[in-house]
Order: structure tokens, then C-alpha cells, then sequence
């Protein structure tokens, strides 16, 4: 039997991703609140539908790329939503960032409509995004993961597997709370030196010369440099993400002391010019408190 996938969110990282199915080869259903933005799948070989409940029923499974909780429960409810499907034997797959608490509340809900959860949220952006070369963080059964992999491979180069379901989520907290917390310590670093006489490209380039020099570091160097910030992972979603991994680390009791410091440079108030430049933006923050 051919299986059909259905995917819902076609943002910056979904629409990407479905069209790493779709050239796999994977039969797609897909969904977008703003329905334009199906518009080159459709063109591309999927099938719209007009509302989660059509993914639904369309699919065998179905993979969430949306902002977070808010959007997923106003995907799954209502009418027109993934739930007024029957949803026995099904598998979705979450790959939007969320609390692991979520994930596992999530799980109970679908588990009381005979679906299965696997949470498998993304480490990577845009750009890993549309060349297929995601690292996808996976919490769930061994059974439910490997039955998805084939999916997930056609949008990422590697599946790790961190557990039960929500592992993956919170695999996705510690990665991202390292990720805001390194960016923003660049962003101070050449602040402090630009203060002093240097050339923001010098000191990036003794950066990226040691043992300091990461992928990170490399990729955002020129947005560094030029002090442009085009979008690639959105502020306000780092700052959402931040939210996430405050309110995880209040469930579990760890201290995060410079997690604290940190949520408060990404600042979710962020006006417009801010929250949608690319999280590299911190350096504005930084500037702005001089
Ligand atoms: P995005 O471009 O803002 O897309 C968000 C998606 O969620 C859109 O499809 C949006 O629909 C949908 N959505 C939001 N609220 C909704 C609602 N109430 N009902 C239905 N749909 C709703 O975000 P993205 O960058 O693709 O990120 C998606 C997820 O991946 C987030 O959890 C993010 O944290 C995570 N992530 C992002 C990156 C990155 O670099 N961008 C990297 C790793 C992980 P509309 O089009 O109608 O607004």
C-alpha cells in the first residue's frame, strides 16, 4: 500500500521540509492556516487540504511544524480539526519546538484517540532545512521512531533518539538554551571589542582561528560583521523558546542562572524590527544597552 504523510505548518522550516518529501518521493497532504503557502507544494505534487481534519483523514501520518503549543492545540481542535478525525493506528509526529511537558500531555491526548506520538522537534534552520540536512531529535517508542525514520531522513541527515516521548523536547531545550546563551556571548565579545578600536571581521576571524572557531560562530560571522541580520531562525522564536526553557527548568528544578541573564536580552516584548530579523539580532540588544 502506498502511504500517504500529511504535513501541517509550510513556515520557514516546514515548507522546506515537505518539499524534501515530496522530491523523496512520499505522497503529501498538506495544510497551512495561511493558505497560500501551499500554493508551490501544490505545484510541486501535493494535495491540499482544507482543514487539519482533511490532513487527517487523508494520512497515515501526520507531521506538525507550527510555533509552538498555542497553534498546535488550535490545529487539533474544533470541527475542521486533527482530532474530529478517527485516529486509530496513526502516527504524528511533532517536530514544532515545545516543553517536553507539552509533548507528554499531547501524548495522553492523542493516546485517547488511538494515535501515537513521536516528538522529534529539529536542531538546525533554515538553510539545513532546504538541503535535507537536519538533526532530528527523537523521543518516542523504538517501534513509532523507526516506523517514521524513512520520513525523517528525507528531511534530515541524522534521527538521534533521546528517549520516551518529550525527550526529544527536551533534548531541544538544552540544545537551544546553549544556542541563545553562545550567540549572545559573541554578540558581548564583540561589542566589548568594537568598543576598544577593533574590526568586528578581525576579531571574528581570530575567533573562527582557535579553538572557539564552531559551525555557529562561522554562520553568523557575517551577519556579525555587516550588522545585517536577514532571517534564518526568527528572534521572537528564540525568545518563545526561552519561555519554554524557563518553564522546563522550573518543572525539573534545575537553576539556570545564566539561562535567567540570557531570556532577558532575547526579550519576547521585542518590538517588529527586532523579533523577526534573524536571533543574531542580540547584538542590537547589546548595542541598545551601551
Ligand atoms: P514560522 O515560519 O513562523 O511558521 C509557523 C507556522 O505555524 C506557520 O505555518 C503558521 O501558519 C503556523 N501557525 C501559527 N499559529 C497557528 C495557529 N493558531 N493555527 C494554525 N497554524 C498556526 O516558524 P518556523 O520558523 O517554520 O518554525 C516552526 C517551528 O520550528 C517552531 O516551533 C520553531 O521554534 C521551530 N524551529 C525553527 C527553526 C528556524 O530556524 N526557523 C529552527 C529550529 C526549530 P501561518 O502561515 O498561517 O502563519
Amino acid at each position: 500500500m502506498h502511504e500517504t504523510t500529511g504535513f501541517i505548518g509550510l513556515g520557514i522550516m516546514g515548507a522546506p521540509m515537505a518539499a524534501n518529501l515530496l522530491a523523496a518521493g512520499h505522497a503529501l497532504t498538506v495544510y497551512n492556516r495561511s493558505a497560500g503557502k501551499a500554493e508551490a507544494l501544490v505545484r510541486a505534487g501535493a494535495v491540499a487540504a482544507a482543514d487539519p481534519a482533511g490532513v487527517a483523514a487523508a494520512a497515515d501520518t501526520v507531521i506538525l511544524m507550527l510555533t509552538g503549543p498555542a497553534a498546535i492545540d488550535a490545529v487539533l481542535a474544533g470541527p475542521a480539526g486533527l482530532l474530529a478525525v478517527p485516529l486509530a493506528g496513526k502516527r504524528i509526529v511533532n517536530m514544532s519546538t515545545v516543553p517536553p511537558a507539552y509533548s507528554e500531555q499531547l501524548a495522553r491526548t492523542l493516546a485517547a484517540h488511538g494515535a501515537r506520538l513521536v516528538d522529534a522537534p529539529v536542531s538546525g534552520s533554515k538553510q539545513p532545512a532546504e538541503d535535507g540536512t537536519l538533526v532530528i531529535l527523537a523521543g518516542g517508542d523504538e517501534a513509532d521512531i523507526a516506523a517514521v525514520e524513512p520520513l525523517l531522513l528525507a528531511m534530515g541527515s541524522r534521527v538521534i533518539r533521546c528517549g520516551t516521548v518529550g525527550r526529544g523536547s527536551a533534548m531541544k531545550m538544552s540544545v537551544n538554551l546553549l544556542l541563545a546563551t553562545m550567540m549572545a556571548g559573541l554578540a558581548e565579545a564583540v561589542t566589548l571589542g568594537e568598543k576598544g578600536g577593533l574590526d568586528p571581521a578581525v576579531l571574528l576571524d581570530t575567533v573562527l582561528a582557535g579553538p572557539l572557531g564552531c559551525g555557529l560562530f562561522r554562520l553568523k560571522r557575517d551577519m556579525v560583521v555587516t550588522h545585517a541580520f536577514p532571517v534564518q531562525f526568527p528572534f521572537r522564536h528564540m525568545a518563545k523558546d526561552l519561555g519554554f526553557i524557563l518553564e522546563t527548568a522550573r518543572d525539573t528544578g534545575a537553576a539556570l542562572p545564566l539561562g535567567r541573564i540570557v531570556a532577558g536580552l532575547y526579550r519576547p516584548d521585542a518590538g517588529p524590527e527586532l523579533a523577526d530579523q534573524d536571533f543574531a539580532a542580540v547584538k542590537r540588544v547589546l548595542e541598545a544597552m551601551d
